[in-house]
C-alpha cells in the first residue's frame, strides 16, 4: 500500500501504541490501515470414490486441475461461498448446508486462509462448462492427473480426502504451510457428523 485509499495521501509503515508490528498509518487522515488474510473457500464434490475436478480457464495455473473455489464476499458464510463459486464455475447448485469442513490451512507467506469443505451426492450431476472452468471431470484417486494440478501443496490433502472415501470414516485436518515446509493435524470426527444447532436470528 503507497496511498491511502480514504484520502488518497501517501502512507507509512509505524507502530501504533503498544501494537508490536507496522501498520500502514495515513500521513493526510491519520488512519490506521490494518492488513489481515484473506479466506478463501473450495469444495470437493463426491459421489461415491470420485471428486469433481476442474480444468482452469484463468490464471493462474490455467489449464491445470483444481477443485471449484475462490475468495470469500462479505456477508457471505464459508458454506455459502463455497455454495456460490461452485455455482459460478460448474452451474451445480448445492446449498450451503450441504457443505462440511474438511481442512482450514493458513499459507503464512500468502496471508491466506483456506476453509475447504466436502458435500456428497448419491447421483453425479452433469456440469456446465465455464469461463473459470472449461473442463469438468469426476476422477477417482487412481484416475486422477497427479502431475497436472494447479496446486501441488494440496496433494496431501487431496490424497486425504480420497483415504475418507474410501473408509467412511471422516475428520478435519487444520495446520499451516510457509516457506520452511507445513504442519498439519487431523481432528478425527465420531460419525455421525451431522449435529448442529441454531437458534432464532
Ligand atoms: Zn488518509
Amino acid at each position: 500500500m503507497n496511498f491511502c485509499p480514504d484520502c488518497g495521501s501517501r502512507v507509512t509503515l509505524q507502530c501504533v501504541g503498544g501494537d508490536d508490528r507496522q501498520r500502514f498509518v495515513c500521513s493526510g487522515c491519520k488512519k490506521t490501515h490494518y492488513q489481515n488474510p484473506n479466506v478463501l473457500v473450495a469444495v470437493y464434490v463426491c459421489v461415491g470414490q470420485e471428486i469433481l475436478w476442474i480444468r482452469r480457464g484463468i490464471k493462474p495455473a490455467i489449464g491445470k486441475w483444481a477443485m471449484p473455489g475462490g475468495f470469500m464476499e462479505n456477508s457471505e458464510t464459508p458454506e455459502s461461498a463455497a455454495s456460490r463459486e461452485l455455482r459460478e464455475e460448474t452451474g451445480l447448485d448445492i446449498r450451503p448446508e450441504q457443505m462440511t469442513l474438511v481442512s482450514v490451512s493458513s499459507i503464512l507467506h500468502m496471508a491466506q486462509t483456506h476453509l475447504v469443505f466436502r458435500c456428497h451426492l448419491d447421483v453425479k450431476p452433469t456440469p456446465v462448462e465455464t469461463e473459470e472452468a472449461t473442463e469438468c471431470a469426476w476422477f477417482s484417486q487412481d484416475k486422477l492427473p497427479w502431475t497436472e494440478l494447479a496446486f501441488p501443496g494440496i496433494e496431501r490433502l487431496v490424497r486425504q480426502v480420497y483415504r475418507w472415501l474410501e473408509s467412511g470414516n471422516y475428520g478435519i485436518r487444520v495446520g499451516f504451510i510457509d516457506d520452511g515446509g507445513s504442519q498439519y493435524r487431523v481432528y478425527p470426527l465420531s460419525p455421525p457428523d451431522q449435529d448442529s444447532e441454531s437458534t432464532a436470528p
